[in-house]
Formats: structure tokens, C-alpha cells, sequence
């Protein structure tokens, strides 16, 4: 259908109707437009962007050094070569994607400054109506479409994860997150202290060291880390014959794919040797003196959270060389001057940083209402982690956690497409999933048990999350090895599925 504006009747407001509301033009936003061009060109479809720009993730970090933790040939597209080295700048990322949308001509479907504030199914029109205003709390406006594709993410964009601290309001100098950080900050100079040791500390740390006096990572417990050069030896060699671009992509996608395999098999069949050489490699850069076991050794089973790739060893050098240490301990409160630890020592501050990780938004912070009944999408069951029991003609991208986020991002999107297709062939305009009487007596799961993958971020907010099930196709593995044969291959037809 093509798109068709008219006034709203009530509020004398635009309306505007397309075929499939994508809400946010992040990776996998524009990847869900790139697929519907692709896969369903008869569509017509909106993005709509709450931000200024596109990008996402890549446009709302601003910290120094801010880059991705896993590599790009995974991370970019399968159908979209990344010429650069494995690990980038969100600088570079965003140069990607601004490529991606003139080749593919999306930009012109991208309405920024949309932020959707609530969303209505109803039954009887066979659509959902998004009320969205500007971000700034402007002028609302209303879209109506027949299929909503949310690509908005996982976490709250406006502001980070910062715990309560006791006696954060006595210190006098600049708190600041990661997620916020002041573009003026000056930071020259000064001793700076970061909370948390997870990846985004680990990028600004050494992105900081040289121009601080000193920067000290506090950590209440060691994280894994991998240290990698920051270039793949398949991909240079192939460039080197002048294989073409789209080879080498693909070539070296499935070399790091094989690899990462062993690494998560190794994980959890031989995870102590696996443990053992991770920790030789921080020994490797940081010296025999260096005290590995206290600040180096975790605790959990190596890849229970996202093991955070230290390009060229950068944040080793950077301790060795006495411009950043880190300090493994808890804290017992904010001073005047910086943060008194339990162990009775006071880390000096000028500036303390948060690097304390996100708020998970399942839904982007947005109301969500079926049929007059509110939603409360904890409630629903996740089937295959991209549909959702009793939520018509809905797709969510939740992306890998430990395989680059995007080769889930890009299944999903060509699911979506298949579904979309399929429901076309039927003269379908509704899908809802629907659990079978056989599947009644599911035990209720985590959609992400701890077991699995335990990052903070996920188990403080775990009860806001759909659950999944104990059998197909109500699980949700996040098994990227698994899913790759599995999601494109899903029977549409298995009972689960009900179309109206
Ligand atoms: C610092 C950092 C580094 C990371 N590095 C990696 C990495 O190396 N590899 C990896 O796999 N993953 C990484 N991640 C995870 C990363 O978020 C995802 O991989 C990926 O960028 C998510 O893309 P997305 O498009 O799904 O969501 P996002 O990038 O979160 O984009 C979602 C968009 O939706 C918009 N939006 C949300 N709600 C609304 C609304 N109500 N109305 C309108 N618009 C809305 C947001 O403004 C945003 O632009 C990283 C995350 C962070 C924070």
C-alpha cells in the first residue's frame, strides 16, 4: 500500500499511514530498511529517529576514544564490505552507514527528531497508530501502519546506569557518564577516576591516559580481557591480491565466526585453560611484577559477559607505563576529595567517571497498548526472540550478545521479510503468535538466563523482559551457530503463528 496522509479527525493532526513503522535508525534500523528494499520492494515504510542524526549507539557515545568492541566484519553488514581494520571509531561506523544510506537510497526515509511515545494495536482496523512527538516534547504527531518493526535498541539513549553511591553529593568536582559526557570536559592534567571496568572503560582509559596526570580504573572485580592486534591477517593478505571486497568480507566474516565458535566452545568445555591464557595475555603486556591474580583474575566463566577486545594491548600499555592503574576494591563512600574504599584507603579525584554501563528499555520507553488493554511485555512469551505471544503484527531486534549484535540483526530482518511475504501469499493482514495447547504447561525461563551471559545491565532489569519457553519456537538461544540455520529455515506454518 503506498503511503497515504489525511487528517485526524479528532485532533485535526496528520496522519500518515505506511505499510511497516521501523522505530529507530540505528544498525539495525537501517538494516531493516535495507531488507525490506531488498526483500518486500512493494512496502512502503517510515524509520523513525528520536535523535538529530542516524547511527544510534555510534551517535550517542561521545566519550573519548569510543570505538566498538568487536570487529567490524561481523559487526557491518553481510552485505555491506568494511574496508577498515577490525576494531573502529564510531566515527568510522557512522561513515559506514552514511555510505549505506545513499547506496541504498534510505536517508529518504528517515524522520529524525521522531520520538514514539506510545503504541496502539486495534483489532478492528488491523493497524497500530504511534503517537509521536518532537524531542524536544514538541508538536505530536500520528503514523498508522500495518506491521511495526522495533529497532530501537536495548537501552535508554537519554541518560546511563549510575548506581547510588553513598555520598556522591559531598564530592566537589565533575561526575560525569560515559553516556553523557560533556564535550567541554577538560580533563588535561587532572586525576581522573573511573568506575567500572567493563568495556567502555577500557576504551576511555587509554584514550585518556596520555593527557591526564593520572587515571585510575576502580574496579569491585576483575574483567575478562582479550588482547588483539588491531588487524586480521586473512583480510591483509587477501587485500594484498586484490581479491575483490566483497570475497575478502565475506572470507574473513567466517574466519572470526570459526574462531569466536572455539572461543564459546572452549568456554564452556574447557573454560579454565581458556581463563589461563587470557590472563597470560594481560601477563604478556603488564609484566611478572604486576599483580595479575588481584586485578586481572575474574571470577566467572570467561565469555558469561561480552569479553571486551583490548586492541594492541592499549590499556595494558597504558598501566605499564604508569599513566592509569587500577585499584580492585569497593567503595564506601564519596568524599570531598574523591572515594574513601572499604579497605580504608582514599583514591584522590579531580573527576570521577561512571563507566557503570546502561538502563536496559525493552521497548523504548514506549506505552504500548492492544486492544484498549495496556501492555505489559513481561507477560509475553518471545517466540525465536523476535515476535512476541499476543502482540500482532510486532518484530523486535534484540541482537547477539556475544557475536556481533548485527548478525542477529540482519536474521531478523530477513525473517521479517520472509513473514511478511508469506502473509501476503495467504492474504494475511494479521500474525499473531499464539502458544499451542501443547505448549500451555512451558516452564516460564529468563529470556537471558545468568547462567549464560550475567552483564549487569541485563540482571537488574531481566523482570522487565519477555520470557522465553523450554522447546521450539519458543526459545531464545542467543546462539548465533544454532540460529544461522535455524530462523531461516523456521516453519511459518507450525500452528504458532496465527493469521488473520
Ligand atoms: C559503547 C558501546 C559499544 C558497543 N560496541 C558493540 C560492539 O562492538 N559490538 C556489538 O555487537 N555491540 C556493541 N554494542 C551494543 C550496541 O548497542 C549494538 O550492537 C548496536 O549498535 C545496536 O544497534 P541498534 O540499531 O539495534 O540500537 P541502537 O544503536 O541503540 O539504536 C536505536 C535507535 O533507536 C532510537 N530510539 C529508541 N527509542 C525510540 C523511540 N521511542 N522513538 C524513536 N526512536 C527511538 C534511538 O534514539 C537510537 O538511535 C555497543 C554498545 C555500546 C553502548
Amino acid at each position: 500500500m503506498n503511503v497515504a496522509v489525511e487528517m485526524s479527525e479528532s485532533t485535526s493532526q496528520t496522519v500518515e499511514h505506511f505499510d511497516v513503522l521501523i522505530v529507530g535508525a540505528g544498525i539495525s534500523g537501517i538494516d531493516a530498511a535495507y531488507h525490506l528494499q531488498q526483500q518486500c520492494p512493494a512496502k512502503s515504510f517510515v524509520l523513525l529517529e528520536n535523535q538529530e542524526s542516524f547511527g544510534g549507539t555510534w551517535l550517542t557515545h561521545k566519550f573519548p576514544g569510543i570505538r566498538s568492541d568487536s570487529d567490524l566484519f561481523t559487526f557491518g553488514y553481510k552485505w555491506k564490505p568494511w574496508s577498515g581494520p577490525p576494531i573502529a571509531t564510531a566515527e568510522e561506523i557512522l561513515n559506514y552507514l552514511d555510505e549505506v544510506l545513499d547506496e541504498q537510497d534510505i536517508r529518504r526515509h528517515i524522520r529524525y527528531l521522531h520520538q514514539v511515545r506510545t503504541a496502539t494495536w486495534s483489532g478492528e482496523d488491523k493497524c497500530w497508530t504511534l503517537e509521536v512527538t518532537g524531542a524536544d516534547g514538541g508538536e505530536s504527531r500520528r503514523f498508522t501502519g500495518n506491521f511495526l518493526w522495533m529497532c530501537q535498541g536495548y537501552y535508554r539513549h537519554s541518560e546511563g546506569y549510575t548506581p547510588d553511591f553513598p555520598g556522591m553529593e559531598r564530592f566537589q568536582g565533575p561526575i560525569v557518564h560515559p553516556q553523557t559526557w560533556p564535550e567541554d570536559l577538560d580533563y588535561k592534567g587532572k586525576q581522573v577516576v573511573v568506575i567500572g571496568s567493563g568495556a567502555t572503560a577500557a576504551t576511555l582509559i587509554p584514550a585518556m591516559a596520555g593527557d591526564c596526570a593520572h587515571i585510575t580504573m576502580l574496579q569491585r572485580s576483575p574483567t575478562f580481557f582479550y588482547a588483539r592486534p588491531n588487524s586480521n591477517e586473512v583480510a591483509d593478505m587477501l587485500r594484498q591480491l586484490d581479491i575483490p571486497e566483497e570475497w575478502t568480507h565475506e572470507i574473513v566474516r567466517q574466519q572470526i565466526l570459526k574462531d569466536q565458535q572455539e572461543i564459546t566452545r572452549r568456554s564452556f568445555e574447557d573454560s579454565d585453560a581458556l581463563k589461563d591464557e587470557l590472563i597470560a595475555g594481560a601477563k604478556a603486556y603488564l609484566g611478572e611484577d604486576f599483580d595479575v591474580d588481584t586485578h586481572f583474575t575474574p571470577s566467572y566463566r570467561p565469555w558469561r559477559q561480552r569479553l571486551a577486545i583490548v586492541p594492541d594491548g592499549d590499556l595494558f600499555k597504558g598501566i605499564r607505563a604508569g599513566q592509569a592503574s587500577v585499584v580492585t576494591d569497593q567503595i564506601e563512600t564519596f568524599t570531598e576529595r574523591g572515594i574513601l574504599l572499604t579497605s580504608g584507603r582514599e583514591l584522590e579525584a579531580d573527576i570521577i567517571v561512571t563507566a557503570t554501563g546502561f538502563n536496559l528499555s525493552a521497548l523504548g520507553d514506549i506505552d504500548f497498548t492492544i486492544d484498549g488493554e495496556p501492555l505489559n511485555f513481561a507477560d509475553c512469551w518471545a517466540h525465536r526472540g523476535i515476535l512476541f505471544s499476543g502482540i500482532p503484527n510486532m518484530a523486535w531486534v534484540f541482537g547477539y550478545l556475544r557475536t556481533s549484535w548485527t548478525m542477529r540483526a540482519d536474521m531478523v530482518a530477513g525473517f521479517v521479510c520472509r513473514l511478511l511475504n508469506h502473509m501476503a501469499e495467504k492474504g494475511a493482514d494479521v500474525v499473531t503468535p499464539q502458544l499451542r495447547e501443547a505448549d500451555k504447561d512451558m516452564p516460564a525461563l529468563p529470556l537471558v538466563a545468568d547462567e549464560n551471559f550475567n552483564a549487569g545491565y541485563l540482571v537488574r532489569k531481566m523482570h522487565i523482559m519477555p520470557k522465553q519457553g523450554d522447546r521450539e519456537p519458543w526459545i531464545f538461544s542467543q546462539d548465533y551457530y544454532s540460529e544461522k540455520d535455524e530462523i531461516p529455515a523456521a516453519d511459518l506454518d507450525d500452528g504458532t503463528l496465527i493469521y488473520r
